[in-house]
């Protein structure tokens, strides 16, 4: 076992007591939801976190982890410790990235496009599978922000449900940053309804099955309003260093 520095310990037993703070949270919102702990996943994002402070994560229980830069993903990849967890796409992702993480994630949490569903298709079908994706909905309709518009969701869906190699598990979104807890709830209330809209219409290739909402500084009104998955980063592994 290699010998750990003091200022890693340190960080570790951070995230320990940030994980069991954020499992607490995600529990009493559940229930406050009338749901339970189980009904809700975790993932954490973990973007410029160094694979040995997610590692540690996943040996305390984390189940989830979503990285949203390509190159950071592979050149992190040969590091996670995947044998408990599941490795998710959660960022912007370009068509001619695909190829690059197809065979490495499970979920691909930001198909926004007509174009990206259909190059994420055609990389599974080489691969011999279906890839999981979520529609990614820009739900402020903010001018450069990734996504699609709520108007044009139906539309969208109705012509990715068509395409084969891929399976539509439900929908993330990213909310604008709000100065108040009331402000995002409206925009949390307002994925709910779209998710639960789309789920009383039956298609082939489409299962709302995830409304992934919620992030460190919101993910217990996230999950009041109707998410049951939550993506969080900085609460769990502290303040990003960029590097
Ligand atoms: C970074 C990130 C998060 C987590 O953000 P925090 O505020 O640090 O919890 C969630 N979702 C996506 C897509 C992200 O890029």
């Amino acid at each position: 076992m290699e010998k750990l520095s003091d200022e890693l310990k340190q960080k570790l037993a951070a995230v320990e007591e940030n994980y069991k703070i954020i499992e607490e949270n995600i529990s009493k919102a559940a229930e406050k939801s009338g749901r339970t702990r189980g009904d809700i996943t975790f993932l954490a994002a973990t973007k410029t976190v160094e694979p040995t402070v997610i590692n540690h994560a996943i040996s305390l229980g984390l189940s989830y982890i979503g990285e949203n830069r390509v190159q950071e993903l592979l050149s992190k990849y040969d590091s996670y410790d995947l044998t408990h967890a599941d490795l998710q796409f959660i960022g912007h992702l370009q068509s001619n990235k695909v190829r690059q993480i197809i065979d490495k994630v499970s979920l691909i949490q930001s198909v926004d496009s007509v174009k990206l569903a259909n190059e994420v298709a055609r990389q599974a079908k080489l691969h011999g599978k279906t890839m999981d994706i979520l529609i990614e909905v820009n739900v402020g309709r903010e001018e450069n922000k990734s996504g699609v518009v709520p108007e044009k969701l139906d539309e969208l869906l109705g012509e990715i449900a068509e395409i084969d190699g891929i399976f539509v598990k439900g929908l993330m979104a990213i909310p604008p940053i709000c100065d108040k807890k009331s402000e995002i709830c409206k925009y949390f209330e307002l994925m709910h309804k779209i998710f639960i809209d789309i789920s009383g219409k039956k298609s082939d290739n489409v299962s709302m099955d995830i409304l992934s909402m919620g992030m460190s500084d919101d993910y217990e009104e996230a999950i009041l309003c109707g998410a049951n998955m939550v993506r969080v980063g900085s609460s769990l592994f502290g303040k990003r260093n960029y590097f």
